[in-house]
């Protein structure tokens, strides 16, 4: 079946019925099916649904966000770390690459400071409500750069078939 581009809005809430995250209503989500950029338990149910189709979708963290590793947990000195005042909750990158992973601060003990690498929602059940408002064939040209082009043409920008972002 060919590829298709789904747009979407979405909530998401934790087993006790907080919201964690949102769509804002003038700006659903769009994604190529197949290309990743939404997690795997949400996408299998996106992709089986019609254009104004709207579920309750609960994701188990094996088609979520992966569980918990410790291993990914670790203790190092203040002095290593790009920031003068540390505290529990804030985020790092831990590397230069744009594409290192993301840190959290758990613990501050003195010059110890724990960081937890593993994704906040890891290991979490999640209760999305959806709902789907635009389902469309991708563009052949989507479907080479993996990912979704808006009527601005490739990242909101350039028209001409020039893509800025590659
Ligand atoms: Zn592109």
């Amino acid at each position: 079946m060919a590829q298709q581009v789904i747009g979407f809005h979405f909530t998401l809430k934790n087993k006790a019925g907080d919201v964690l995250d949102r769509t804002p209503p003038e700006t659903p989500l769009s994604f190529l099916e197949g290309s990743g950029a939404i997690i795997e338990g949400l996408e299998e149910k996106l992709s089986k649904m019609s254009e104004g189709d709207t579920a309750e979708v609960i994701v188990r963290p094996e088609k979520g966000y992966g569980f918990r590793d410790e291993s990914q947990v670790d203790v190092v000195s203040k002095s290593r770390l790009p920031a003068d005042e540390i505290k529990v909750g804030d985020f790092f990158q831990a590397g230069s690459d744009q594409h290192a992973p993301v840190v959290q601060v758990v613990e501050v003990d003195g010059d110890d400071v724990t960081l937890d690498a593993n994704h906040p929602l890891a290991g979490e059940d999640l209760f999305f409500d959806v709902e789907v408002v635009e389902k469309r064939a991708a563009t052949p040209e989507e479907i080479s750069h993996g990912h979704v082009h808006s009527q601005g043409g490739c990242c909101g920008g350039g028209g001409n078939g020039g893509c800025g972002c590659h």
